[in-house]
């Protein structure tokens, strides 16, 4: 007997369209804040993804300052990871508050060992009772004509400029203009200590920033990744230590045994922290991980720019529609959801919003900011970046092979590509054109607010000829915007 179980018809982004409706709401004049909690709030509903060719150190501090959140990739050692946390934590306002001041007698080979190994820092002070006498940078650490036996007198900066802690933040950057510096020491008018330093790479976005979101001691927020290994717990404590923001349980497949298990044991040791689990696609999903103790969970299987987990193993949920019934099910749970993967523009971003997610987690759409940690190429006379899953065999060579399960075996299965994306400049422009489409969007559909979003939007689904119609056609395109 032929034996045929119910097809379910599923939907993704490119499948639908919002409805118009009247609307008495200007873009200019919509909200776009979210609330994951009452302990996690966002001023603009984006993270950008846990990738290795997506979130360091930059992006994340980055995304911060234009009100959204960065998540640090784990394809990094446990102390590379916090340290990039501790880094974020220590600045605030725009300027960075852990000074490295050694005594000029130290040797430079204990120093070099201290800036790379521990991620620390890149510039130190030498001082000689207190006082500086010498900046030294990392650059000049990694000077291969300096004698690693000789102290720290003999390298660096002599010339001691610094602004005082009076000065505006303007001021101090018209100094470090002026004498072409990329750091620089702010010292106490009353004490002449060194309080502070004023590094361009943070000061520079904080002064053009506008909203950023930070924590209660007024540092920018973060948030870090952790896998299931054996380890995980391990990492785990190091990325609180750090001052993490929330902590987030990558994994491919988290309606799982072992993801699950390792949210209660997570939430048993740290009660407090807010932690997103992922990734899944279906009621169940959500609720197990609910029950489990997650505070959010994020959803998406197969649909990433490099992703080929539905190719390979035939598994997974258009995306759309995976929204669909996850928001139906965290609804009667009260707890938000994250829609991760397959985001390739501001409308579907909207999409993804108006159909029951709470935030957004970007990959592709950010990995040709300048703020990735990945590398430019150039290919046909035109720059990229590079962007590669964290199932391409690279990645899980580096590091990630446990969020496909394949931690420990020695013959990797790839579930994702290495490519490129066109570099795009600064993230905070990627940021403000996203943000723009998604207040676009809200004007059309009358929705002041994310929550209004969701409860009126309509959805119609649009055939492939509609989708053809959608996109721009019948010109000669001019411009990459107007695609
Ligand atoms: P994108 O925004 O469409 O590029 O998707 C990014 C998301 O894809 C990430 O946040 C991950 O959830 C997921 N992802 C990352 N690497 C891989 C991979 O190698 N295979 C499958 N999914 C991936």
């Amino acid at each position: 007997m032929l034996f045929m179980k119910e097809i379910k018809r599923t939907l993704t982004f490119d499948d639908v369209l919002l409805r118009p409706q009247y609307s008495e709401v200007l873009p200019k004049e919509t909200d776009v804040r979210t609330t994951l909690s009452s302990r996690f709030q966002m001023k603009i509903p984006i993270m950008s993804a846990s990738m290795d060719t997506v979130t360091e150190i930059e992006m994340a501090y980055n995304m911060s300052l234009n009100g959204g959140i960065g998540v640090i990739h784990k394809n990094l050692s446990h102390s590379q990871q916090s340290n990039m946390i501790k880094q974020i934590k220590h600045i605030k306002n725009g300027l960075y508050y852990n000074i490295m001041a050694f005594e000029s007698s130290n040797k430079i080979s204990m120093i070099k060992e201290k800036v790379f190994d521990e991620y620390l820092d890149d510039c130190i002070f030498v001082t000689v009772n207190g006082s500086i006498v010498n900046i030294v940078s990392k650059e000049d650490l990694e000077n291969k004509k300096i004698d690693s036996n000789s102290t720290l007198e003999s390298i660096g900066r002599k010339k001691i400029i610094f602004a005082k802690d009076s000065s505006s933040l303007e001021e101090i950057l018209k100094i470090m203009d002026e004498n072409k510096l990329d750091f620089m020491p702010i010292v106490s008018e009353t004490t002449n200590g060194i309080i502070a330093v004023a590094k361009r790479k943070w000061l520079v976005p904080y002064l053009n920033s506008d909203d950023p979101l930070i924590d209660s001691k007024e540092r920018p927020k973060v948030c870090g990744a952790i896998g299931v290994t054996e380890d995980s717990i391990e990492r785990a404590k190091l990325l609180i230590a750090a001052g993490v923001d929330a902590i987030i349980i990558d994994c491919a497949h988290g309606h799982s045994k072992k993801v699950i298990e390792l949210t209660r044991e997570i939430k048993k040791l740290f009660p407090k922290l807010f932690l997103i689990v992922g990734n899944v696609v279906t009621a169940n999903g959500v609720n197990d991980l609910y029950k489990a103790g997650a505070d959010a969970v994020k959803i998406g299987v197969g649909p990433g720019a490099i992703c080929t987990t539905r190719t390979v193993s035939g598994v997974g949920i258009p995306q759309f529609s995976a929204i669909l019934e996850c928001y139906e099910e965290a609804k009667k749970l009260n707890i938000p959801i994250i829609a991760d993967g397959g985001i390739k523009n501001s409308g579907d971003m909207v999409k993804a919003l108006a159909a029951g997610a709470d935030a957004v987690m970007l990959g592709s759409l950010l990995a040709g900011c300048d703020e990735s940690p990945s590398v430019k190429v150039m290919h046909n006379n035109k720059m990229y970046k590079q962007y590669r899953g964290m199932g391409s065999i690279a990645a899980m060579k580096a590091g990630s092979s446990d969020r496909y399960g394949q931690d420990g075996i020695k013959k990797l299965v790839a579930e994702g590509v290495e490519g490129l994306m066109p570099y795009i400049g600064p993230v905070k422009e990627s940021l403000y054109q996203l943000v723009g489409g998604l207040k676009s969007g809200m004007g059309y559909v009358g929705a002041k607010t994310l929550t209004d979003l969701k409860n009126k939007a309509e959805f119609v689904e649009q055939t492939g000829i509609g989708l053809k119609e959608s996109s721009t056609h019948s010109i000669v395109l001019l411009s990459e915007q107007s695609k």
